[in-house]
């Protein structure tokens, strides 16, 4: 049953004089309003907002809270974006009055507990990355991105070097090529072999001294370690190049590799993938980028840092490319960052990653046969498989697929990503998952394929929007749903 409180607007359930709080009388005397302001700046027309008594509101956003899957809610094996589950001591800790109802504008001495977390927490992602230096700044995975690579250019300028273009495969997210081309490089794209990793021979004949980075997510989004990245590492940097890693799957490698060991000059986390931040629905998340010692002069202002007195924000940066987010970045998420961290330790975090790997690779052999996986033998964190036979033969879509999930209670997978592989579901199950949760979405996926195309054409039936216009419904939302038509 579709609820009426859930699907109309606020406007609608509105009834003039409702309302949720009674005040007594004013006993000062009153002024107008056209007293204390100046008339230009007053409105013609109070606002029209809606009016509902507090139960109306109440059940209006839980409802509201509901249409939608969550990973405290569903399986949710969204490929490259990690949703594993959150604990709830992280959000318990980042609560805490003395994090939470802290003032940024606040003097240092007076916040010495946050910038100690904010210090040791930078120290904690040197150690994991294997690069010295820290920016808890940036606001997400591909602000950091930004971020570096304007450290990148100048650093390049600093030595004098003129430098115009960044590699990435083609496997890469296409966050990577567009922060290039925002900070004003030309981008190239570097594409795969047949097995999903870096073409060498494509590489060696983009790679000149006008490179200045080299973008490789490893692993990749296809789910495979490039054991060719110390390689790639070596024939960059003989050019004077850098390596930028897209740190999006760290979640595959904690305390087992670090990208600083396997050649990175420099690498952006995020941590509401790999540290637990709840994401999804915009965020906010955020972006630490990790680089080498002859980056870090350039890194954004502020930085964290302590002397003999203390724990303090350290603005002395005379070659920083300057802010790229107020006060110091998306602390919230950042406190749950270091909450996970510390709670697991080194063997936990090992740990992690894999469980993470082994669980995908157990989803991933029960997948193969009804959905084949067109690379590796194995993989790492997710895999990628396609439904190019189903299309071929049913005319029945990848998206058909994601969409027919979601009446079975299951988040859909990614779709059409990485661009690398037609009708393609990119599927990451997490470390959080049971044995019994990957083998009930298995059972699902199996019998999704196995039902009538035309079924799975109008998918999904029980969600109280089908199918919009993708396109559209990015550019013209309609936020209001007809309790007459069911229609958008
Ligand atoms: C998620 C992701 C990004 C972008 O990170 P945001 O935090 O969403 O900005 C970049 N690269 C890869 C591979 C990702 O999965």
């Amino acid at each position: 049953m579709r609820n009426r409180q859930a699907t109309q607007l606020m406007f609608e359930l509105s009834r003039p004089g409702r309302q949720a709080a009674r005040l007594p009388e004013c006993d000062v005397p009153g002024s107008s309003t056209e007293d204390l302001i100046p008339s230009e700046y007053l409105a013609e027309a109070p606002p029209a907002l809606p009016e509902l008594a507090e139960p109306d509101v109440v059940r209006h956003f839980t409802n509201l809270s509901t249409l939608n899957m969550s990973v405290d809610t569903h399986f949710y094996p969204l490929g490259s974006c990690t949703m594993k589950y959150n604990p709830k001591r992280n959000e318990r800790i980042a609560g805490m009055d003395g994090m939470a109802h802290l003032h940024p504008y606040q003097p240092d001495e007076t916040v010495q507990g946050m910038l100690k977390l904010l210090y040791e927490l930078q120290s904690d992602l040197a150690e994991i990355s294997g690069l010295p230096v820290v920016s808890l700044q940036p606001a997400a995975g591909a602000q950091g991105e930004l971020c570096a690579l304007m450290v990148a250019a100048a650093y390049f300028r600093s030595i004098g070097e003129r430098r115009t273009k960044v590699l990435s495969p083609d496997s890469a997210h296409g966050t990577n090529p567009a922060s290039a081309r925002m900070v004003g490089f030309e981008t190239l794209t570097i594409k795969s072999t047949d097995e999903g990793y870096v073409d060498m021979q494509d590489l060696e004949s983009k790679l000149d001294d006008e490179v200045a980075v080299f973008m490789i997510t490893n692993p990749s989004t296809l789910g495979l370690f490039d054991q060719q990245v110390n390689e790639i590492a070596e024939k960059v940097h003989a050019r004077g190049g850098l390596i930028y890693l897209d740190g999006a799957n760290m979640n595959a490698i904690l305390g087992i590799t670090r990208p600083g060991d396997f050649g990175a000059d420099m690498m952006h986390y995020n941590p509401h993938k790999t540290f637990s931040g709840p994401h999804g629905g915009g965020g906010p998340g955020a972006g630490p980028i990790c680089v080498g010692a002859k980056l870090a002069p350039f890194l954004p202002s502020p930085m964290v840092a302590q002397s003999e007195d203390g724990y303090f924000l350290d603005y002395d940066r005379p070659q920083s490319i300057g802010r790229v987010r107020s006060f110091f970045g998306n602390v919230g998420v950042l406190v749950r960052a270091y909450a996970y961290i510390r709670s697991h330790g080194p063997d936990g975090l090992r740990e992690v990653s894999e469980n993470a790997v082994l669980n995908a690779n157990y989803l991933r052999s029960r997948v193969k046969h009804f959905l084949p996986v067109p690379h590796g033998e194995s993989c790492m964190h997710e895999f990628v498989a396609t439904a190019t036979d189903l299309k071929k033969d049913r005319q029945v879509t990848a998206m058909d697929i994601a969409k027919r999930l979601l009446d079975y209670g299951f988040h859909a997978p990614t779709v059409y990503f990485p661009l690398t592989v037609p009708e393609c579901l990119m599927i990451e199950p997490t470390e959080t998952e049971s044995k019994e949760s990957m083998d009930a979405f298995a059972e699902t996926l199996f019998r999704v394929t196995e039902e009538p195309a035309d079924l799975l054409h109008e998918a999904p039936h029980t969600t109280t929007v089908s199918r919009p216009d993708e396109v559209r419904a990015a550019r013209q939302p309609i936020m209001k749903w007809s309790a007459t038509t069911g229609e958008g």
